[in-house]
């Protein structure tokens, strides 16, 4: 998480910032208390990130199958009528149909482009342009000929230029370098550039989990929302959510959630405890 390093360094700097804080663990208290409104409440909606929330994190895609246990913890959690349950995830429309599409819950994937509502077909959300690649793929394409063990990385929604594997210190200046011909280029497109580990990346502005989670949140009369998500990509769902929502980071992190847990395991354990 360097951004998030990064802003630790900036809040000792800054005494005032005005900004995500480091999220409170959740404890035996808060625990009982969200379980106990759960259960007083009529209509819920639960926004659910699939990878590092549900199931651990793997760099290896065969592992990141659903296991038995939350397949049946989201099935009685997706038969409840009162419920809305939402998994929401940067996973395309293919793995999330696969695995999960058996399920009565709804499925966002590809960070919010595609939605399946339980018993309905896929359908486009969010439509995109990815015209703007054309402009700026060439100047990533540079500076990895002038970077070497850099690379770009295409996905359907966005570029990315990684240097994990360039030489630190020329990695250091041509990222600064790439940083400023962006900014110049894209302020007339409806694209973001985000600094994560090792890796800029450029996408689609429309593209964010907090646009589809506002249109979920916008669908009912909620009075009980819950909201769990272990990266960065969560924080735009944390953000939009008003505050009487639960929101939870998994791993402790500067967050604008509320809360953290610890572990996959601690979130299996909140999301069964509504089952009993
Ligand atoms: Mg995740």
């Amino acid at each position: 998480m360097q951004w998030a390093h990064d802003f630790m360094d900036k809040l000792t700097q800054t005494a005032d910032i005005q900004g995500p804080l480091l999220a409170k663990q959740l404890t035996r208290t808060v625990f009982d208390r969200i379980v106990t409104d759960y259960h007083k409440a009529s209509r819920r909606l639960l926004l659910l990130d699939y990878d590092g929330t549900l199931t651990r994190s793997t760099d290896r895609p065969e592992r990141a199958a659903p296991d038995e246990e939350i397949k049946r913890i989201l099935s009685r959690l997706g038969a409840v009528k009162a419920n809305e349950v939402v998994v929401i995830s940067g996973r395309g429309k293919s793995f999330l149909d696969e695995h999960l599409g058996e399920l009565d819950i709804t499925l966002i994937g590809a960070h919010g482009v595609w939605m399946r509502e339980a018993g309905t077909e896929w359908r486009v959300i969010e439509h995109i342009s990815n015209e703007w690649k054309e402009t700026i793929e060439p100047i990533l394409q540079l500076h990895v000929d002038r970077t070497p063990g850099a690379a770009v990385e295409e996905t359907e929604y966005s570029l990315a230029w990684h240097y994990r594997r360039a030489e630190p210190e020329l990695a250091a200046v041509r990222l600064a370098e790439l940083k400023d011909a962006l900014l110049s280029l894209t302020s007339n497109l409806d694209v973001s550039i985000v600094d994560g580990n090792k890796v800029l990346e450029i996408k689609n502005t429309n593209v964010n989990k907090g646009r589809a989670a506002t249109a979920c949140y916008a669908k009912d009369q909620w009075d009980f929302v819950i909201a769990i998500g272990d990266d960065w990509t969560d924080e735009d769902i944390f953000t939009i959510l008003p505050s009487n929502a639960y929101t939870i980071r998994v791993g402790a992190d500067v967050s604008s959630a509320t809360y953290y847990l610890k572990s996959v395991a601690e979130v299996r354990e909140l999301l069964s405890a509504f089952s009993t």
